[in-house]
């Protein structure tokens, strides 16, 4: 159940942000969105963004990514960082999913973390984005401003996750993290954030009570 403070916070972030959902890894189906996610670890969406607009014309279905040869996709993500794992994971989950999946994208969270490369984080994008299955997707985001307004006294991201799905109503989590990003680039910077123009300021567990 949702106290009455964490209802005003979401009251609040709906009020700024809206409920649209949005992704910003860009995509147009299933398999693209769970590649763009295994590619946006350590890696920004913008570069990841930059990387896929060719990436997908030039691998245009899940088989091609299945067929793909592993040096020369290394070579087509560099730019997104650890280009070995990731190239690697992209290939064998291509295979996993055209041999046992029929070409598509599971829409369980066991069956997606089955997949090479596929923790519960992606997995959690998958269900929210493509299913519209209530997900928490714990990022850098969710794990610093969760805390920050008192969600959550973990720093692991499983137990994050099941610390927000106490207290946020199932309607929110997928919403939650969208505002949270959006939230987190604009205010809540992880180092000097803009606490003097924050609208959730007086929830704010790190910085109430303190001068700035
Ligand atoms: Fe973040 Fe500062 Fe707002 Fe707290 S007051 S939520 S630290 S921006």
């Amino acid at each position: 159940m949702a106290t009455k403070r964490v209802k005003e916070i979401l009251a609040i972030l709906d009020e700024q942000y809206g409920t649209d959902y949005i992704c910003y890894l860009n995509h147009e189906n299933a398999w693209q969105l769970l590649f763009a996610t295994i590619m946006s670890a350590q890696c920004t969406d913008e570069r990841v963004n930059l990387v896929t607009k060719d990436l997908y014309v030039k691998y245009d279905s899940l088989q091609a990514f299945a067929d793909a040869d592993l040096s020369r996709l290394e070579r087509d993500i560099r730019s997104t960082g650890f280009y070995h794992n990731k190239a690697k994971n992209i290939i064998a989950c291509a295979r996993r999913l055209t041999e046992d999946f029929g070409g598509q994208v599971p829409d369980t969270i066991e069956e997606l973390t089955s997949l090479p490369g596929v923790g519960r984080k992606t997995a959690n994008v998958i269900l929210g984005n493509i299913y519209h299955k209530p997900s928490i997707v714990v990022d850098t985001h969710v794990k610093r401003i969760s805390a920050r307004l008192g969600l959550t006294k973990e720093t692991d991201p499983e137990k994050i996750e099941y610390d927000l799905q106490k207290v946020l109503p199932k309607d929110h989590w997928i919403l939650w993290n969208i505002h949270i990003i959006t939230f987190g680039r604009q205010i809540c910077f992880a180092r000097n954030p803009k606490c003097e123009e924050c609208f959730l300021r007086s929830y704010c567990r790190e910085k109430a009570g303190k001068k700035k």
